[in-house]
């Protein structure tokens, strides 16, 4: 039997299948999957078998063969394998670096094991033995037989610790075989609930619709089927889910659900403990190495049936997966920012095909991407038309700043929000104040030249931190802030900040008896201290929320009767193909958060730029209208999804170098072009959006074709033209299809 292994070197020139004789003694238990110790030229090194094979592939007489198991290391499933086989094809990427995506948790860690001490004997003879060691004064034995006698079991822990007994006595009394220790493997569980809740919600109406729906077609084995259920905020999407999850388990099999890794706070998972208790576990980031790694053994050993998780969680080890559920779909972060750049929804779709299984996608504001395929039937589309028991949307209003300008009102705050403001206020109910920008602090910039405070090794502008310090996203670099222009000397160099901080100084002004929270990047570093914010909003210790993007995914606040869009527009003047989308979807969420619990909720969009369909639909929650011409716009530039496009960002340290090479590449594929049929539009070499990080220079070459295929086919032709030649040696090169950001 042979071996086909994949080394643990991420290297272009490594990444194919090297071969190994499986050693006698061994043969059962090498499997795909499996990670190993192989020769490699003169040293040891470490791989994945992805194959067994009886065919040797060279000379058998030269075929080495593999030294073992690596000793503590975690094998992956065979259909995992096949899965990373399918993104390294469809995304770009090494084998080894498709693997180490498709295994969460690499190494295992050191399980807590609790010991426990049984009688081996019946009580007649543990008597005599007690008897025995009484009179030859071994007090130490005496006691722990007594101790068993009276309590059948003990703890190994308590034996050596409260009633002080050595390990010698415990040892000898084993020996001589009158009792014995057992140990069992204690799993850290990341939720603990001791609350008894009990859950006694049943679906109303169209809920059960939508369930129906979905179990009909699992009942007439339609499998691989995808269904995107679109539902209105506070629709209750989470209970369908839950039910069809109860559903899926109760058939014997199990389910995944992923969830933007920001909307997985504790009030969600304990959402699914209440109806599932100790068969659901959660899987992200604030994890430790110990607690991930037995959430995973726990999904192997069939000790859970539901894993709740950021994409990453897609890769459970389940033994029969039946269901994959995605949360918000819309979410950028479902596809990755690293090698390989795959997107958790397409490949939990590929996933589910070789499981058999079923996704249901769920958003109040599907991608454009999946309400396309729903509507050309490659999804089936479900909806959830109304909020539960018939609470409205809330009312929502534009204010146009230039107006308000106009008007003489030169504060952030518009009239009518501030009425609106003191207005709930007066009642005693709570307000959200969004910011809609990624970032959270301001730039500094001298008003008498111009200049703006950059990071040298990045081509972005520094933030501005509590205590004067500038700091850049993206490379971490921290200065203090200058107090004279370094480029005029002028003293009239200060920040724009139009951040988070700038608004609560500004409410604390305007309603000083008001309470503010505030939520950004300064505020959430600690850990826990996010979910600490939203636990102490909704304990009612502010009035207040003020936030960016981060407060209004997904949160369930029952007492916001308000929320202020504050600069509505800020989404929509990136140089993204996705912005009017990302505005709408950000917009209607964060109308959304207000009036879920007993009052009725009103909301105000602020922007300078009312008249943009984005903003006019987000208002009147029209997601149709929203969507008609959102794809007009796209068919006649031929964005996804109508079309496909790949990006190919190649970076270096040297600017010249760069420059250079990505000539040479937009060569090589418009040679492609000329010989192929097919029409394919290729822009670039062009600087990326951001020119520099971290001293390395970036360019960007974009494809766009029908089919997605051909793009594969591209990727794979540029690829191996530059692997292996040297030209290229000093360039690193990326692929990234569809892409969900700007470069
Ligand atoms: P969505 O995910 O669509 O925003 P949720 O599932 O969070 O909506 O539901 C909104 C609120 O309505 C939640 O507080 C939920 O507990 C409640 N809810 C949902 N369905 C029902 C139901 N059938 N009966 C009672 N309450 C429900
Ligand atoms: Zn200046
Ligand atoms: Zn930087």
């Amino acid at each position: 039997m042979y071996a086909n292994v994949i080394v643990d070197i991420s290297h272009e020139k490594l990444d194919k299948t090297f071969q190994y004789l499986v050693p006698a003694g061994l043969e059962n238990e090498i499997e795909p999957g499996v990670c190993v110790e192989i020769p490699f030229g003169n040293r040891k090194i470490t791989g994945y078998v992805v194959e067994i094979t009886e065919n040797p592939e060279f000379d058998v007489d030269k075929i080495k063969p593999l030294c073992n198991i690596v000793k503590g290391s975690v094998a992956v499933e065979a259909s995992l394998v096949a899965l990373a086989s399918w993104i390294r094809k469809n995304y770009g990427a090494t084998m080894n670096q498709a693997l180490k995506t498709v295994i969460p948790v690499k190494k295992s860690v050191k399980e807590v094991t609790k010991r426990t001490i049984y009688l081996n004997i019946d009580d007649i003879k543990a008597r005599a033995q007690l008897a025995l060691c009484e009179a030859k004064h071994q007090k130490a034995k005496a006691r722990l037989l007594r101790e068993l006698i009276e309590k059948k079991e003990l703890e190994y822990s308590v034996v050596t610790g409260e009633l002080k007994i050595s390990t010698a006595a415990i040892n000898s009394l084993e020996e001589s075989g009158f009792i014995t220790i057992k140990s069992a493997t204690e799993y850290r569980k990341p939720i603990n609930n001791t609350e008894n809740e009990v859950y006694d919600k049943v679906l109303n109406e169209q809920q059960q619709a939508v369930v129906d729906a979905v179990e009909t077609d699992i009942a007439a084995g339609k499998k691989n089927r995808v269904f995107l259920i679109k539902g209105v905020t506070g629709s209750g999407k989470t209970e369908v889910y839950m039910e069809l999850i109860d559903k899926c388990v109760k058939r014997g099999q199990q389910a995944i659900v992923l969830i933007p890794e920001i909307a997985l706070t504790y009030q969600t998972a304990m959402r699914f403990y209440v109806r599932f208790k100790d068969r659901v576990t959660i899987m992200n980031s604030k994890l430790s190495p110990g607690e991930r790694y037995d959430q995973f053994k726990r999904a192997k050993n069939g000790d859970i049936d539901i894993m709740i998780g950021p994409r990453s969680a897609l890769f459970t080890p389940f033994s029969n997966l039946g269901l994959i559920i995605i949360d918000e779909e819309h979410e950028t972060s479902y596809k990755s920012e690293s090698v390989p750049r795959y997107h958790a929804r397409e490949t939990a779709i590929e996933y589910a095909k070789m499981n058999d299984a079923v996704v249901v996608l769920g958003s109040a504001t599907p991608s454009v991407d999946s309400y396309y395929k729903a509507k050309k039937g490659e999804y089936r589309l479900l909806e959830l038309k109304t909020r539960v028991a018939d609470k409205p949307l809330p009312e929502c209003e534009i204010v146009d700043m230039r107006t308000e300008l106009k008007n003489g009102n030169r504060s952030i705050l518009s009239e009518r929000l501030q009425q609106l403001i003191q207005d709930r206020l007066d009642k005693k109910q709570q307000i959200i104040l969004f910011i809609n920008r990624r970032g959270i602090a301001g730039f500094m910039s001298c008003r008498s030249c111009g200049y703006v405070v950059k990071c040298p090794h990045c081509d972005v502008s520094l933030s501005q931190h509590a205590q004067g310090r500038m700091i850049c996203h993206y490379c971490g670099y921290e200065q203090p802030a200058p107090k004279i222009c370094p480029k005029c000397g002028s003293k009239y160099i200060s920040g724009f900040k139009a951040g988070t901080q700038k608004i609560e100084e500004m409410i604390n002004m305007r309603f000083p008896t008001a309470g503010t929270i505030r939520m950004d990047y300064d505020t959430t570093r600690k850990k826990d201290s996010y979910e600490k914010i939203l636990q102490a909003f909704r304990n009612h210790e502010a009035d207040i929320l003020i936030g960016t993007q981060m407060i209004v995914k997904g949160h369930d606040f029952p007492d916001v009767t308000l929320v202020g869009v504050l600069a509505a527009d800020m989404s929509l003047n990136v140089n993204d193909y996705r912005a009017a989308e990302r505005t709408f979807q950000i917009l209607t969420q964060a109308i959304g958060r207000a009036g879920r619990g007993r009052y009725p909720g009103n909301a105000i969009i602020q922007t300078y730029e009312p008249e943009h369909f984005a903003i006019q639909t987000a208002k009147e929650q029209a997601y149709e209208a929203f969507y008609d011409k959102e794809i007009e716009y796209r068919k006649m530039l031929r964005y996804p999804p109508v079309w496909n496009m790949l990006v190919l960002l190649i970076t270096s340290d040297g600017q010249e170098e760069v420059q250079n090479r990505s000539e040479d590449v937009a060569k090589l594929i418009e040679s492609i072009i000329s010989q192929s049929e097919k029409k394919i539009q290729m822009i670039g070499p062009a600087d990326a959006g951001i020119s520099k990080i971290n001293d390395v220079y970036r360019k960007v070459i974009y494809i766009k074709t029908e089919q997605y295929e051909t793009l594969v086919s591209i990727k794979d032709f540029v690829d191996k033209s530059i692997r292996d030649n040297i030209k290229y040696k000093k360039i690193s090169l990326q692929f990234d299809f569809n892409p969900v950001n700007g470069f």
